[in-house]
């Protein structure tokens, strides 16, 4: 059997993880789909049904670009809300279009953890060793965790770095030298010399920095495109961004049971997707006395929608403003500025007491 060419849509930086799982846990080729450009979302626009979620439409636009770079199976992924649904619907749309690939659908292996991940997969790579691709799960695993803890500082200090562009500099480095981790030791070896690195870099941080706490819809507010990179705007304006939501937090450290209690006096019933983390963190930052609270989701995001007026009770108990954002395939650039810059003006004028 032909070596196959599996690709995945982009999904930040965390396609270098999900590259190492494939080559190393699969021992197939990968093919990284082209940087996401605006002819990634008129593509899946224009195939996609006009009122489906924007991940849906940019997943369709990565995947027919990753075909046309040569990708001949795609996964797609599972998820609580109709994520669920959308690979049959991704491949009825492929099938339709002509695109003759293999599909593995994540949602098939619901309930059956790394065996069900494991089967899914021997489809396609049917000399697969379970215990090479778990090595390569817990390595990926590791590196998932690497990503989200020294972007989490990224967050934090980018906005006072005193020599422009030296965090990026670093950041390019640091996906270079994850992208040749081969095992879990080295995954570690890089996580804590960067972090080590990063925290060397020179910030001139006031002493209390305005800072404002991300919220919202898992894709959205990961992926840096799809958002047209509002926590890289808020930093450069001197923000410290904090958000909770990322791969390794929602994924392995989601104490759902604790995250329900803490705001039972707001929502009794759990919103589904990601809306219990976003009220749970809208609520810890607005107790932690933060600046400001940004919600980010996609547009026709019902879970985050559901969220909205929950929002809102948060915001008016506890004075804290919440700006939302809604993004679509359409989404203008500088609408988005504007409202960035008009939300920051507010924040300072609280802030200094004269609003
Ligand atoms: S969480 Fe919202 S935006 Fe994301 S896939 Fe589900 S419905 Fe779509």
């Amino acid at each position: 059997m032909e070596k196959r060419k599996i690709s995945f849509p982009h999904f930040g930086s965390y396609y270098i993880p999900i590259r190492h799982l494939m080559i190393r846990g699969l021992e197939i080729d990968y093919v990284t789909p082209p940087p996401m450009t605006k002819k990634t979302l008129e593509l899946g626009g224009k195939y996609s049904p006009d009122y489906v979620c924007a991940p849906f439409k940019i997943h369709l636009g990565c995947y027919i670009e990753a075909i046309e770079k040569g990708a001949d199976t795609l996964i797609q992924v599972d998820g609580v809300c109709r994520l669920g649904y959308y690979g049959e619907l991704h491949e009825q749309i492929l099938r339709d279009l002509g695109y003759d690939v293999v599909f593995v659908n994540l949602a098939r292996a619901r309930n059956r953890r790394i065996r069900g991940f494991y089967e899914e997969f021997k489809k396609i790579s049917p000399n697969l060793s379970l215990k090479k691709f778990s090595t390569a799960l817990l390595t990926s695993i590791d590196m998932v965790e690497s990503i989200d803890q020294i972007e989490d500082y990224l967050r934090k200090n980018i906005g006072f770095e005193q020599q422009e562009g030296s965090f990026d500099r670093l950041y390019e480095d640091y996906l270079q030298a994850l992208s040749l981790v081969e095992s879990r030791k080295e995954a570690k070896y890089v996580t804590s010399n960067y972090i080590k690195r990063f925290k060397e870099i020179p910030v001139n941080k006031p002493l209390k920095p305005l800072r404002v706490g991300v919220v919202g819809e898992y894709y959205s507010i990961m992926d840096g495109f799809s958002n047209h990179q509002i926590e890289r705007e808020m930093a450069k304006m001197g923000i410290v961004v904090d958000r909770y939501l990322n791969v390794s937090n929602s994924l392995f450290h989601y104490p759902v049971k604790k995250m329900r209690e803490y705001i039972k006096g707001y929502s009794s019933y759990d919103i589904g997707a990601t809306g219990t983390m976003t009220l749970n963190r809208a609520l810890k930052f607005a107790k932690r006395g933060y600046d400001g609270i940004i919600h980010v989701k996609s547009f026709g995001c019902t879970p985050e929608i559901d969220a909205m007026p929950v929002l809102q009770n948060i915001s008016k108990d506890y004075k804290i403003p919440i700006l939302y954002f809604s993004f679509d395939s359409q989404t203008a650039e500088a609408g988005i500025l504007t409202r960035l810059e008009a939300f920051y003006d507010m924040m300072v004028m609280r802030k200094e007491g004269k609003a």
